[in-house]
């Protein structure tokens, strides 16, 4: 269930109905010169759709909410195509957001986030709602908390990388541009933090080998991921 396909009076005895309400947050960003800018939700809506199939199979409803597109990406903001929103700001707005599913009476929230970036900005949104109203917040961060079983399935992990390809050809192939797919492992020993690290870091706005990405990885880590993401509810709401 897509609550942006409802009506205000079937969302209101929907609500009742469902254990959760699942929140897909990503960024739009650069991803090198073969991937839509959009990839960071793309990946997460998707996982959610899975998700909620998977549970509805166990007798569990959730609703999904609409994503949240804009996110915090500092150091991609080199590359055109880059919307940076300040972490502060992506707190303040996630926390309101946060804040009114609570006031709707949800007293579980799944964050599903699909961008690094974003990762403290969000657990601060959450801490904030958490200590005001009573209310579990779930934050997953889908490619590090499952990184285990992702690299049983690709030799590398990375930004616009050998996963994030694979996953972006098993849900839209038409947006890949496969001919431009390269890249390398680029890494510092410490966090620089400087204006243009992304020319240096992310060359291209790449920092893997996408080379060996396919579909059919793309598929495996989206099955696994949802499925892993699906038992971890399952228990939890
Ligand atoms: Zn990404």
């Amino acid at each position: 269930m897509r609550m942006e396909e409802l009506t205000w009076e079937e969302f209101e005895k929907i609500k009742a109905k469902v254990s959760a309400v699942l929140l897909p947050v990503g960024s739009v960003e650069a991803h090198g010169r073969h991937l839509p800018l959009g990839t960071d939700v793309f990946a997460p809506l998707e996982i959610s759709k899975r998700v909620e199939k998977k549970l509805k199979e166990k007798g569990i409803e959730i609703l999904i909410a609409p994503p949240i597109w804009y996110g915090h990406s500092f150091v991609l903001n080199v590359y055109p195509g880059t919307i940076n929103v300040k972490a502060d700001s992506l707190r303040r707005y996630v926390r309101d957001v946060l804040r009114e599913f609570a006031e709707e009476s949800f007293s579980k929230i799944v964050i599903l986030n699909g961008h690094g970036g974003n990762v403290y900005p969000l657990i601060e949104a959450s801490e904030e709602v958490a200590e005001s109203h009573d209310v579990e917040i779930i934050l997953i961060n889908w490619w590090i908390d499952f990184r285990e079983e992702i690299l049983k399935i690709c030799s590398s992990q990375g930004h616009a990388g050998e996963d994030e390809t694979s996953v972006m050809l098993a849900i839209a192939p038409e947006l890949v541009r496969t001919e431009k797919a390269k890249g390398e492992k680029r890494s510092s020993p410490v966090r620089v933090i400087r204006r243009d690290i992304g020319l240096e870091l992310f060359p291209n706005g790449v920092n893997d080998d996408p080379q060996g990405a396919t579909k059919e990885k793309g598929e495996r880590i989206l099955e696994v991921v949802s499925e892993r993401i699906a038992t971890l509810l399952e228990g939890l709401l």
